[in-house]
């Protein structure tokens, strides 16, 4: 396992479009290992492949209840609303306002090229339409409803 470099904001390969995986092989598995131990140590709660600059549809999240390993996903459902603050390990120390749905159903594959289908609510909702964003080149502030100020922002890091 090796930590991977955080692309951030204003590099090319965050607005692009990411490619379904085809091959489940051992470069996967190293892939999603070096962005799970790079998540951690960024201690964020999702990371997109191209955010480590790998253009796949890759995503691993934790939002404190084990890895969520996702390999082209897609949400097939989706209910409510919600209105949260929202950040991103790309755009270290800034913050917004997004509304997002309350509830997400994901269908997507494992490592070894399975399908499965996985339920989030709240932050692991928010989570799911966060990642799956970056794979076709969104960054949450496009769908920011407000950015904090930059001084807001810093009394939220403090
Ligand atoms: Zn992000």
């Amino acid at each position: 396992m090796a930590i991977r470099q955080i692309v951030k904001e204003g590099d090319d390969v965050l607005s692009k479009k990411c490619r379904t995986v085809e091959r489940f092989d051992s470069r996967l598995g190293q892939l999603i290992d070096d962005m799970t131990e790079t998540l951690h140590k960024a201690q964020g709660v999702g990371l997109a492949a191209p955010q480590v600059g790998i253009l796949r549809r890759v995503v691993v999240i934790d939002v404190g209840e084990g890895v969520i390993e996702l390999v082209n996903p897609k949400i097939i459902a989706y209910s409510g609303e919600q209105e949260s603050l929202e950040g991103c390990l790309s755009c270290p120390g800034e913050w917004g306002y997004t509304r997002r749905p309350n509830y997400v159903k994901v269908r997507a594959q494992d490592r070894n090229g399975n399908e499965f289908e996985i339920e989030g609510r709240e932050l692991l909702a928010k989570a799911f339409c966060h990642e799956l964003d970056h794979l076709d080149g969104i960054i949450f502030k496009q769908k920011a409803i407000r950015m904090l100020t930059p001084q807001e922002a810093a009394e939220l890091n403090s």
